[in-house]
């Protein structure tokens, strides 16, 4: 089928790096280490240079200059990865995510257990 056989799209490629991005924020040290931290920052802004979508990832950039990565702890970096998301959720006319919903979706999973 066409997700698993042919090159990933704009939309598919979105997909998949959002999966990777708020798992990882996700599952950031609660208290990262100076060391971590920057490597987080490192990790980030060298994503923002090769992110294989050139709109994408210029936007991203501009975005990062505005407002840099919050990397002082898990939860903070889980929030911050969710206002980047909304803010391209915003240019694309999709609806806003409710960042309280964050590890829910990303971690957790519902209360109901349906995902365990
Ligand atoms: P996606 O937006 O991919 O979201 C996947 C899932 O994440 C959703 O189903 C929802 O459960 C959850 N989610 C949604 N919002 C949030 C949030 N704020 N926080 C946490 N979880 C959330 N596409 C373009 O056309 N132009 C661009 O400029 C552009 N820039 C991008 C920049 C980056 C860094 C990335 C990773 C992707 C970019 N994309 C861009 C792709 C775009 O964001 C979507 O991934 C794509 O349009 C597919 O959208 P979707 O509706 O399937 O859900």
């Amino acid at each position: 089928n066409y997700e698993n056989e042919c090159p990933p799209d704009k939309e598919i490629l979105g997909r998949a790096t959002w999966t990777f991005l708020h798992t990882m924020a996700a599952y950031y040290p609660e208290k990262p280490s100076a060391m971590e931290q920057t490597t987080m920052k490192s990790l980030l802004s060298s994503f923002s240079q090769f992110y294989p979508c050139g709109p994408c990832a210029e936007h991203l950039r501009e975005e990062m200059k505005v407002d840099p990565p919050k990397v002082e702890s898990r939860k903070e970096l889980a929030w911050w990865m969710c206002g980047m998301h909304n803010k391209v959720n915003d240019i694309l006319g999709k609806e806003s995510f409710d960042c309280n919903k964050v590890d829910e979706r990303w971690k957790d999973g519902p209360a109901d257990g349906r995902c365990d």
